[in-house]
Protein backbone atom coordinates (compact mmCIF):
# COMPACT_ATOMS: atom_id res chain seq x y z
CA UNK A 1 0.00 0.00 0.00
CA UNK A 2 1.39 3.92 -0.72
CA UNK A 3 2.29 5.54 2.01
CA UNK A 4 -0.33 8.38 1.61
CA UNK A 5 -2.83 5.86 1.33
CA UNK A 6 -1.90 4.14 4.61
CA UNK A 7 -1.95 8.08 6.34
CA UNK A 8 -5.14 8.54 5.12
CA UNK A 9 -6.68 5.16 6.81
CA UNK A 10 -4.63 6.32 9.90
CA UNK A 11 -6.22 9.81 9.74
CA UNK A 12 -9.62 8.34 9.22
CA UNK A 13 -8.89 5.57 12.31
CA UNK A 14 -7.55 7.94 14.35
CA UNK A 15 -10.73 10.27 14.13
CA UNK A 16 -12.72 7.32 15.60
CA UNK A 17 -10.12 6.35 18.03
CA UNK A 18 -10.42 9.96 19.83
CA UNK A 19 -14.53 10.34 19.55
CA UNK A 20 -14.16 6.84 21.41
CA UNK A 21 -12.09 8.42 23.97
CA UNK A 22 -14.67 11.24 24.21
CA UNK A 23 -17.83 9.22 24.32
CA UNK A 24 -16.68 7.36 27.07
CA UNK A 25 -16.05 9.98 29.22
CA UNK A 26 -19.32 12.11 28.37
CA UNK A 27 -21.82 9.00 27.99
CA UNK A 28 -23.75 8.53 31.41
CA UNK A 29 -27.23 6.78 32.42
CA UNK A 30 -29.99 9.70 30.91
CA UNK A 31 -28.07 10.84 28.03
CA UNK A 32 -30.15 11.06 24.92
CA UNK A 33 -28.69 9.10 21.92
CA UNK A 34 -29.65 11.32 19.46
CA UNK A 35 -27.34 13.42 21.48
CA UNK A 36 -24.38 11.20 21.31
CA UNK A 37 -25.04 10.75 17.63
CA UNK A 38 -25.08 14.60 17.05
CA UNK A 39 -21.78 14.55 18.91
CA UNK A 40 -20.31 12.23 16.49
CA UNK A 41 -21.45 13.67 13.14
CA UNK A 42 -19.87 16.90 14.64
CA UNK A 43 -16.81 15.48 15.52
CA UNK A 44 -15.65 14.35 12.34
CA UNK A 45 -16.59 17.14 10.48
CA UNK A 46 -14.47 18.66 13.11
CA UNK A 47 -11.49 16.76 12.78
CA UNK A 48 -11.46 16.95 9.37
CA UNK A 49 -12.88 13.40 7.93
CA UNK A 50 -16.40 12.58 6.55
CA UNK A 51 -19.29 10.01 7.87
CA UNK A 52 -18.77 6.41 5.89
CA UNK A 53 -21.84 5.91 7.31
CA UNK A 54 -24.01 7.11 10.09
CA UNK A 55 -22.99 6.53 13.57
CA UNK A 56 -25.26 2.79 14.77
CA UNK A 57 -26.40 3.08 18.28
CA UNK A 58 -27.47 -0.32 19.34
CA UNK A 59 -28.93 -1.01 22.53
CA UNK A 60 -29.33 -4.52 24.36
CA UNK A 61 -30.73 -7.01 22.07
CA UNK A 62 -30.76 -4.29 19.33
CA UNK A 63 -27.80 -5.34 17.65
CA UNK A 64 -26.87 -2.96 14.76
CA UNK A 65 -28.38 -0.66 11.80
CA UNK A 66 -30.04 1.46 14.59
CA UNK A 67 -29.18 5.24 14.53
CA UNK A 68 -31.36 8.29 15.99
CA UNK A 69 -34.70 9.25 14.29
CA UNK A 70 -34.71 13.09 14.41
CA UNK A 71 -36.74 14.01 17.64
CA UNK A 72 -35.81 10.36 19.14
CA UNK A 73 -36.21 10.71 22.75
CA UNK A 74 -34.41 7.48 23.71
CA UNK A 75 -31.90 7.68 26.97
CA UNK A 76 -29.42 5.66 27.66
CA UNK A 77 -30.28 3.59 31.02
CA UNK A 78 -28.36 2.05 33.55
CA UNK A 79 -27.20 -1.20 32.41
CA UNK A 80 -28.06 -1.05 29.05
CA UNK A 81 -25.52 -2.53 26.70
CA UNK A 82 -24.90 0.80 24.13
CA UNK A 83 -23.27 -0.59 20.63
CA UNK A 84 -21.68 2.66 19.40
CA UNK A 85 -20.22 1.71 15.59
CA UNK A 86 -18.14 4.76 14.18
CA UNK A 87 -17.40 5.22 10.74
CA UNK A 88 -15.00 7.87 9.55
CA UNK A 89 -13.66 8.01 5.89
CA UNK A 90 -10.78 10.86 4.56
CA UNK A 91 -10.88 10.70 0.58
CA UNK A 92 -13.06 7.25 0.76
CA UNK A 93 -10.24 5.71 2.82
CA UNK A 94 -12.12 4.42 6.19
CA UNK A 95 -12.05 3.75 9.51
CA UNK A 96 -14.95 1.50 11.20
CA UNK A 97 -14.91 1.17 14.68
CA UNK A 98 -17.01 0.18 17.03
CA UNK A 99 -16.81 0.09 21.00
CA UNK A 100 -19.88 -0.97 23.57
CA UNK A 101 -20.99 0.92 26.88
CA UNK A 102 -22.61 0.11 30.05
CA UNK A 103 -22.94 2.27 33.11
CA UNK A 104 -21.81 -0.93 35.34
CA UNK A 105 -18.71 -3.42 34.56
CA UNK A 106 -19.71 -5.98 32.16
CA UNK A 107 -18.30 -9.36 31.78
CA UNK A 108 -19.68 -9.67 28.39
CA UNK A 109 -17.85 -6.44 27.20
CA UNK A 110 -14.82 -7.08 28.65
CA UNK A 111 -14.52 -10.51 26.99
CA UNK A 112 -15.48 -9.14 23.88
CA UNK A 113 -12.67 -6.93 23.97
CA UNK A 114 -10.48 -9.82 24.28
CA UNK A 115 -12.09 -11.62 22.08
CA UNK A 116 -10.93 -9.09 18.95
CA UNK A 117 -7.34 -8.84 20.43
CA UNK A 118 -7.02 -12.54 20.19
CA UNK A 119 -8.22 -12.65 16.42
CA UNK A 120 -6.04 -8.90 15.43
CA UNK A 121 -3.38 -10.55 16.99
CA UNK A 122 -2.79 -13.46 14.41
CA UNK A 123 -3.52 -10.57 11.31
CA UNK A 124 0.05 -10.71 8.76
CA UNK A 125 -0.50 -11.39 5.13
CA UNK A 126 -1.17 -14.95 4.51
CA UNK A 127 -4.10 -15.97 7.21
CA UNK A 128 -7.18 -17.04 5.73
CA UNK A 129 -10.77 -16.64 6.54
CA UNK A 130 -10.59 -19.54 8.04
CA UNK A 131 -8.19 -19.38 10.56
CA UNK A 132 -9.52 -15.84 11.68
CA UNK A 133 -13.02 -17.63 12.59
CA UNK A 134 -11.68 -20.44 14.02
CA UNK A 135 -9.74 -18.27 16.46
CA UNK A 136 -12.91 -16.13 17.12
CA UNK A 137 -14.98 -19.01 18.01
CA UNK A 138 -12.64 -20.68 20.20
CA UNK A 139 -11.61 -17.40 22.43
CA UNK A 140 -15.56 -16.62 23.00
CA UNK A 141 -15.98 -19.94 24.07
CA UNK A 142 -13.30 -19.93 25.81
CA UNK A 143 -14.87 -17.16 28.28
CA UNK A 144 -18.04 -18.84 28.16
CA UNK A 145 -19.87 -16.48 25.57
CA UNK A 146 -21.92 -17.17 22.59
CA UNK A 147 -21.39 -15.30 19.73
CA UNK A 148 -23.96 -13.93 17.04
CA UNK A 149 -22.78 -16.38 13.99
CA UNK A 150 -24.90 -14.41 11.07
CA UNK A 151 -22.78 -11.09 11.30
CA UNK A 152 -19.33 -10.78 9.86
CA UNK A 153 -16.52 -8.89 9.47
CA UNK A 154 -15.66 -7.38 6.39
CA UNK A 155 -12.61 -6.13 4.12
CA UNK A 156 -12.98 -2.27 3.45
CA UNK A 157 -11.53 -0.05 0.18
CA UNK A 158 -11.90 3.45 -1.10
CA UNK A 159 -15.49 4.12 -0.94
CA UNK A 160 -16.33 0.21 -0.49
CA UNK A 161 -17.29 -0.39 3.25
CA UNK A 162 -18.30 -4.04 3.32
CA UNK A 163 -15.63 -5.45 0.40
CA UNK A 164 -15.19 -9.29 0.15
CA UNK A 165 -15.23 -11.55 1.37
CA UNK A 166 -16.94 -11.72 4.30
CA UNK A 167 -15.26 -12.65 7.45
CA UNK A 168 -16.69 -15.07 9.71
CA UNK A 169 -17.26 -15.05 13.16
CA UNK A 170 -17.47 -18.62 13.59
CA UNK A 171 -15.43 -22.24 12.34
CA UNK A 172 -15.19 -22.21 8.50
CA UNK A 173 -13.90 -23.82 5.76
CA UNK A 174 -13.16 -20.72 3.34
CA UNK A 175 -9.44 -20.80 2.56
CA UNK A 176 -9.76 -17.43 1.22
CA UNK A 177 -5.96 -16.05 1.64
CA UNK A 178 -5.73 -12.57 2.84
CA UNK A 179 -2.50 -10.59 1.33
CA UNK A 180 -0.41 -7.08 2.41
CA UNK A 181 -2.34 -4.54 1.45
CA UNK A 182 -5.67 -5.86 2.37
CA UNK A 183 -7.53 -3.71 5.20
CA UNK A 184 -9.82 -5.64 7.40
CA UNK A 185 -12.72 -4.86 10.10
CA UNK A 186 -12.97 -6.89 12.51
CA UNK A 187 -16.47 -6.87 14.24
CA UNK A 188 -17.52 -10.22 16.77
CA UNK A 189 -20.39 -10.25 18.43
CA UNK A 190 -21.30 -11.45 21.69
CA UNK A 191 -23.98 -12.81 23.56
CA UNK A 192 -25.27 -15.58 26.06
CA UNK A 193 -25.07 -18.35 24.16
CA UNK A 194 -24.82 -18.43 19.82
CA UNK A 195 -27.69 -16.39 18.20
CA UNK A 196 -28.70 -15.05 15.19
CA UNK A 197 -30.24 -11.64 14.51
CA UNK A 198 -33.20 -11.18 11.88
CA UNK A 199 -34.38 -7.81 10.75
CA UNK A 200 -37.32 -5.84 12.03
CA UNK A 201 -39.81 -3.23 10.43
CA UNK A 202 -37.73 0.25 10.89
CA UNK A 203 -35.33 1.36 8.57
CA UNK A 204 -32.92 4.61 9.00
CA UNK A 205 -30.23 3.79 6.76
CA UNK A 206 -30.33 3.62 2.92
CA UNK A 207 -27.36 3.28 0.70
CA UNK A 208 -27.39 4.82 -2.87
CA UNK A 209 -27.32 1.70 -5.72
CA UNK A 210 -28.57 3.14 -9.24
CA UNK A 211 -30.32 5.78 -11.26
CA UNK A 212 -33.71 4.87 -11.32
CA UNK A 213 -37.11 7.06 -12.70
CA UNK A 214 -38.77 8.22 -9.39
CA UNK A 215 -41.72 10.62 -9.93
CA UNK A 216 -41.40 12.85 -6.96
CA UNK A 217 -38.67 15.60 -7.64
CA UNK A 218 -37.46 15.05 -3.81
CA UNK A 219 -37.05 11.74 -4.10
CA UNK A 220 -34.31 12.68 -7.37
CA UNK A 221 -32.97 15.08 -5.48
CA UNK A 222 -32.39 12.73 -2.56
CA UNK A 223 -30.94 9.88 -5.05
CA UNK A 224 -28.56 12.85 -6.51
CA UNK A 225 -27.26 13.69 -3.21
CA UNK A 226 -26.65 10.06 -1.97
CA UNK A 227 -25.23 9.42 -5.41
CA UNK A 228 -22.93 12.62 -5.31
CA UNK A 229 -22.41 13.97 -1.57
CA UNK A 230 -22.81 11.10 0.20
CA UNK A 231 -20.36 9.27 -2.22
CA UNK A 232 -22.47 5.77 -2.75
CA UNK A 233 -22.04 5.61 1.66
CA UNK A 234 -24.78 4.50 3.53
CA UNK A 235 -26.69 7.61 4.97
CA UNK A 236 -29.19 8.77 7.69
CA UNK A 237 -32.77 9.27 7.20
CA UNK A 238 -32.34 11.99 9.73
CA UNK A 239 -29.43 13.78 7.48
CA UNK A 240 -32.25 14.79 5.21
CA UNK A 241 -34.57 16.64 7.09
CA UNK A 242 -31.64 19.79 6.74
CA UNK A 243 -33.17 19.84 3.65
CA UNK A 244 -36.50 17.83 3.30
CA UNK A 245 -39.49 17.92 5.23
CA UNK A 246 -40.04 14.84 6.99
CA UNK A 247 -43.67 14.11 4.67
CA UNK A 248 -41.32 14.64 1.38
CA UNK A 249 -38.81 11.95 2.83
CA UNK A 250 -40.82 9.61 4.14
CA UNK A 251 -42.96 9.61 0.29
CA UNK A 252 -39.26 9.75 -1.06
CA UNK A 253 -37.56 7.12 0.71
CA UNK A 254 -40.73 4.67 -0.25
CA UNK A 255 -40.74 5.55 -4.02
CA UNK A 256 -36.89 5.02 -3.87
CA UNK A 257 -36.79 1.60 -2.07
CA UNK A 258 -39.99 0.42 -4.64
CA UNK A 259 -37.78 1.68 -7.59
CA UNK A 260 -34.91 -0.53 -5.93
CA UNK A 261 -32.82 2.94 -6.24
CA UNK A 262 -31.62 2.67 -3.04
CA UNK A 263 -30.67 -0.36 -0.69
CA UNK A 264 -32.00 -0.65 3.40
CA UNK A 265 -30.38 -1.72 6.35
CA UNK A 266 -33.05 -2.86 8.64
CA UNK A 267 -32.53 -2.71 11.92
CA UNK A 268 -31.25 -6.04 13.44
CA UNK A 269 -32.54 -7.89 16.65
CA UNK A 270 -31.23 -10.41 18.26
CA UNK A 271 -33.74 -13.45 17.62
CA UNK A 272 -33.95 -14.60 21.74
CA UNK A 273 -33.76 -11.16 23.08
CA UNK A 274 -30.67 -11.76 25.18
CA UNK A 275 -28.16 -8.23 25.08
CA UNK A 276 -25.56 -8.52 22.61
CA UNK A 277 -21.83 -6.95 22.66
CA UNK A 278 -19.77 -5.71 19.61
CA UNK A 279 -16.11 -5.16 19.58
CA UNK A 280 -14.92 -3.61 15.92
CA UNK A 281 -11.14 -2.56 14.86
CA UNK A 282 -10.11 -1.82 11.27
CA UNK A 283 -6.64 -3.38 10.58
CA UNK A 284 -4.35 -2.81 7.24
CA UNK A 285 -2.21 -6.00 6.60
CA UNK A 286 1.43 -4.90 6.21
CA UNK A 287 4.28 -6.82 5.05
CA UNK A 288 4.94 -9.64 8.07
CA UNK A 289 2.57 -8.34 10.13
CA UNK A 290 -0.44 -5.85 10.46
CA UNK A 291 -1.43 -1.89 11.74
CA UNK A 292 -4.80 -1.11 13.84
CA UNK A 293 -5.36 2.07 12.61
CA UNK A 294 -8.97 3.00 15.00
CA UNK A 295 -6.97 3.00 18.13
MN1 LIG B 1 -18.64 -0.89 12.15
MN1 LIG C 1 -17.78 -3.04 10.08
Amino acid sequence: MEENILEKYKKAGSITATIREDLLKKIKPGMKILEIAEYVDAEIEKRGGKPAFPVNISINEITAHDTPRANDDREVKEGDLVKIDIGVHVDGYIGDMAFTYCSKPSPLIKANQEVLEEAIKILKPGITVAEIGKTIQDAAEKRGFGLITNLTGHTLDKYVFHGQPSILNVDNDSDYVFKEGDVLALEPFLTESNSTVKESGIIEIYRYMQDRPVRLAEARQILAKARDEFKQLPFAKRWLYKKFSPVKVALSMRQLEEAMAVETYPVLKNRNNNPVSQAEHTIVLIKNGHVVTTR
